[in-house]
């Protein structure tokens, strides 16, 4: 089998070449979207429970700020490295643009592992790494948001370390915020309504019903858990769960709120009642209607592409596929809602949270869903119909639709000076 490369920056670089070329991009204008505008490494120098003081490293990238300030969330992972941080603003600046929301594209990440740190050492940690990308966040330059192992108590610390910083309160500076603190009702649950809306959206181009529909779900955090939850009230059987731990299979379906208290009482999904134990290889291989990989880079890959039995690939997490698996799953009639569309939810209602801050008027939830859904719909079906029009997959049309609009914004400004 040929050797593939997962470097993530690569890919997403790959991915942008594929769609350059088909739009007849120039050479100028390629190189100046290819490449990340900023990247700032930090120290992030913390004091430990023990007494210890431990030197993490921390990461901020913007990739384009063509259309808007950035945009994009932090992880915490011990594997996070800069072209994985540069993969994942760059995918931010596509996302915005496809979903058409007034935003580039950023990313943060530090290299950690916060299952094995206490609430106090996060804080600390959390305060300081804002402080050191004080320099270059803000609400009309940078906002970030939740990522992996973060979540809306580590926006509060943000937050709260950059309004100390600025002296007043700044609440548009990060968006996954807690209700108290400026955030948007719906925020927690955007990122898996956006995935639902594109798995209804594919299933009716598929004229296929999500209602008895099978699913199995890949990472059972914000992203996969929610997804999980909506799919299963919408009539879909979820016969699959995983996470890091590994993973469970139920040929009668899994109940997600029983699922959702396991995981809360034991710390994973491994384990539930009258399931059978699965590893997260083999559940990108069960069989089932829709599979929505909600985790890590890479998890497609040439190595084990060809056995994806699903007629859908939702992807709730960023750059699951890999190019020579995409390949793989287009011949196989696979069909696949790409990242940049289908985990979009998230970052659409980050921009109505952002827009509340701004304005000082909060929305109620049905508003937002309603919004999301109506951004969610106009993607995918600009996305689709482009698709078809140009004889290509979803990720290539997606990336069509996305480069062309933030070329289009780069040569309106036009090149400074
Ligand atoms: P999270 O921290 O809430 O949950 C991550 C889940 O993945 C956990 O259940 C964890 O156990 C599991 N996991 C970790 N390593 C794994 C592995 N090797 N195999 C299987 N499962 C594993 O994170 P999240 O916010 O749900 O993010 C998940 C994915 O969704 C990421 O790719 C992220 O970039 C993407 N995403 C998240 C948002 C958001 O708003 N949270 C928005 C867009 C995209």
């Amino acid at each position: 089998m040929a050797q593939e490369n997962l470097n993530p920056f690569e890919i997403s670089q790959r991915q942008f070449d594929t769609a350059a070329e088909k739009i007849g991009l120039g050479d100028g204008m390629r190189e100046v979207l290819r490449n990340p505008k900023r990247q700032l490494i930090v120290s992030v120098p913390t004091l430990m429970d023990d007494g210890s003081v431990k030197v993490f490293t921390g990461y901020r990238v913007q990739h384009n700020l063509a259309r808007g300030p950035a945009k994009g969330g932090i992880r915490y992972h011990p594997k996070v490295t800069l072209d994985e941080v540069k993969a994942l603003a760059s995918w931010m600046t596509w996302k915005c643009a496809t979903v058409n929301i007034p935003y580039g594209g950023g990313k943060g990440g530090v290299a950690c592992d916060a299952k094995k740190m206490s609430r106090a050492e996060l804080e600390r940690m959390t305060r300081r790494y804002a402080s050191e990308i004080a320099i270059i966040i803000g609400p009309d330059r940078d906002i970030p948001a939740p990522d992996m192992y973060t979540d809306d108590q580590t926006m509060a610390w943000i937050m709260d370390t950059y309004s100390m910083t600025m002296g007043y309160s700044s609440l548009g500076v990060v968006t996954g915020k807690p209700l108290q603190l400026g955030g948007s009702a719906g925020r927690n649950e955007a990122t898996a309504r956006g995935t639902l809306f594109c798995i209804r959206e594919a299933c009716a181009v598929l004229k296929k019903p999500v209602r008895g529909a099978t699913v199995a779900v890949q990472g059972y955090g914000n992203a996969g858990a929610i997804s999980a939850r909506l799919l299963h009230q919408d009539g879909a059987r979820v016969v699959a769960v995983s996470d890091s731990k590994g993973g469970v299979y139920q040929s009668r379906g899994l109940d997600p709120a029983q699922l959702d208290e396991h995981k809360q009482r034991t710390g994973s999904v491994v384990g539930f009642k009258s399931a059978e134990r699965i590893t997260n290889e083999e559940l990108i291989e069960v069989k089932c209607d829709v599979l929505v990989p909600a985790a890590l880079e890479n998890q497609i890959t040439l190595r084990n592409a060809s056995r994806v039995r699903a007629r859908v690939v939702a992807e709730a997490a960023n750059g699951p596929t890999t190019p020579g698996a995409d390949r793989v799953l287009r011949d196989h009639g696979v069909f696949v809602v790409p990242d940049v569309l289908c985990n979009a939810g998230g970052v659409t209602v980050s921009y109505f949270e952002w827009a509340q801050n701004m304005q000082g008027y909060f929305w109620d939830e049905s508003a937002v869903n309603r919004e999301l859904e109506r951004f969610m719909k106009r993607a995918f079906h600009e996305v689709h119909e482009l698709g078809k029009r140009h004889k290509v997959d979803m990720r290539t049309a997606a990336y069509m639709l996305a480069v062309g609009r933030v070329a289009e914004a780069t040569r309106v400004r036009g090149l400074f000076p």
